[in-house]
């Protein structure tokens, strides 16, 4: 970071400027095989094991189209209101990187799959229509492995490797147009665009789509404008934001830094730029101009994409419910209030909350979990709720223990305590931890006496029936037990005895 960024005040910065974003995101396909040739794409293989001539740009390779990587590429492109092209190819993109051993990535340039779509995306209650550019094919690199250095960079490192299990897995970068209009939401607005947009991918069932893992990378194109001015300004584009958070704080932070810049008298530099979590700042990358030429040309070594009619309408007829129509559906099923739902949604839980129900929790019960417990500890590690760690099928479990009475919320929040620290499934976790409640009528009785006969004028008030200080004796007897005990059957036996 550098020491002489100066950050505006978010307020100030709406007072006097327009903010303008674009989104360009990265979905990494989970077909069985590459984009070009057959080569396996699971993760996690030893380096350099899933490769061959063609995705190792050896001379004399010829690559071949993936058609399921066409087909997702399609279904992506529908599910976003894109029109699909009749005709179009891949074009090589020239350009030298060490992981990249064709030394060009096959991409499409002026010829896309989908283009001309849009998403509606929805914040407090308030709907922005995201336009979609183009959605095009391309392929991943490989990875590069950076050996000696603190820090994993290459800067300090003693030597390089590089693995290409990665290069040639399918990709699909999907453009938006200039959102503008924003104003305040400006940042939520990016972070929900993010969000509905992988809920979209994830229903597709084209890519796992987890930002933590790499499916799934944004970058976030920022610029200002004079407030009212009506045009663009001068952007910058932070890359690889790989969470939903950040993508929230990316877009705020560069707001306010280039407010600084341009307040100053200064101009935006047109460049890349590094998030880093750790400290919430953005850090200079390389220059960008508009006029970046990678001279591209029509790929020699692949034929056309040419998708008839008819399968596009078959694709067509298998796409997952349109977002908005499921929301609401989902919402009248679960009984949500408008602002419930609203919540969900805002709190990236609403894929969340509906895997949980479907796995047999009641809808009030999961959004609890999910907004509430999850969110905070979420909130505390500074991640988002999906990569907790937590699944939907753990808190549908926990939920059926407390439904069973075998748990209550507090026993539950120690069951969970158990799942972040990878301890098992709900029910190992109950077993090894001994949280279950006690309901063995023997002990609870005697914990009940003992409570009465400790606290004799308590005891005289409920006999004289003051229920309300049943309270007390009920509370004595969830500390002996240390919280173990069926409150309700507490205040029962409590209630009996001195009836
Ligand atoms: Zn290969």
């Amino acid at each position: 970071m550098s020491a002489t960024e100066t950050l505006v005040p978010f307020d100030d910065v709406l007072a006097a400027y327009d903010p303008a974003l674009g989104l360009e995101v990265h979905v990494e396909l989970s077909t069985a095989t590459k984009m070009f040739c057959g080569c396996p794409t699971g993760f996690g293989a030893e380096p350099n094991t899933q490769v061959c001539p063609t995705c190792l740009g050896l001379p004399g390779a010829m690559p071949a189209v993936n058609r399921v990587a066409v087909e997702s590429a399609i279904r992506i492109g529908l599910a976003l209101n894109c029109e699909i092209a009749e005709w179009c190819r891949f074009a090589r993109k020239n350009y030298f990187y060490p992981d990249m051993p064709k030394n060009f990535q096959t991409s499409q340039y002026d010829e896309p799959i989908a283009f001309e779509g849009f998403m509606d995306v929805e914040v407090d209650g308030e709907t922005f229509r995201v336009e979609i550019e183009r959605a095009h094919m391309e392929e991943d690199t490989g990875k590069s492995l950076h050996v000696g250095g603190s820090t994993g960079r290459i800067h300090g490192a003693d030597y390089s490797l590089v693995d290409y299990n990665r290069a040639g897995i399918p990709l699909i970068e999907i453009v938006t147009k200039p959102i503008t209009g924003m104003g305040e939401k400006a940042p939520a607005v990016a972070r929900a665009y993010v969000q509905q947009l992988r809920e979209l991918i994830v229903a597709l069932g084209v890519s796992e789509a987890r930002m933590d893992q790499g499916n799934l990378r944004a970058d976030v194109n920022l610029s200002l404008a004079p407030k009212g001015s009506g045009v663009l300004g001068t952007r910058t584009e932070t890359k690889n934001v790989n969470s939903f958070r950040s993508v929230e704080r990316a877009v705020r932070y560069e707001m306010q830094r280039h407010a600084g810049i341009l307040g100053s008298g200064g101009s935006i530099l047109q460049e890349t730029r590094h998030w880093h979590e750790d400290t919430g700042v953005t850090t200079s990358g390389r220059e960008k101009s508009d006029a970046d030429d990678y001279r591209y040309f029509p790929e020699p070594d692949l034929v056309p994409v040419a998708p008839t009619r008819e399968w596009v309408e078959e694709l067509r007829a298998t796409l997952p419910e349109n977002p908005t129509q499921k929301r609401a559906r989902l919402q009248a099923d679960w009984g949500f209030s408008d602002m419930e739902m609203r919540d969900t949604v805002g709190a990236g839980a609403f894929g969340l909350v509906e895997a949980t129900v479907a796995a047999g929790c009641p809808p009030q019960a999961a959004r609890k979990w999910w907004l509430g417990e999850m969110a905070r500890r979420a909130n505390d590690s500074g991640t988002d709720i999906a990569d907790l760690g937590v699944t939907p099928l753990d808190v549908a479990r926990v939920q059926a223990l407390v439904d069973e009475g075998s748990l209550n919320d507090k026993l539950a929040r120690q069951v969970f305590d158990g799942l972040l620290a990878g301890e098992g499934t709900p029910d190992e976790i109950v077993a090894s931890r001994g949280l279950a409640i006690v309901s063995d009528e023997g002990a609870l009785n005697a914990a009940v006496d003992e409570a009465i006969a400790a606290n004799p004028d308590v005891a005289d008030k409920i006999r004289d029936g003051k229920h309300a200080a049943a309270g007390a004796l009920i509370g004595a007897v969830m500390k002996q037990m240390r919280g173990q005990a069926d409150a309700a059957r507490v205040r029962e036996l409590v209630l009996e005895k001195l009836a």
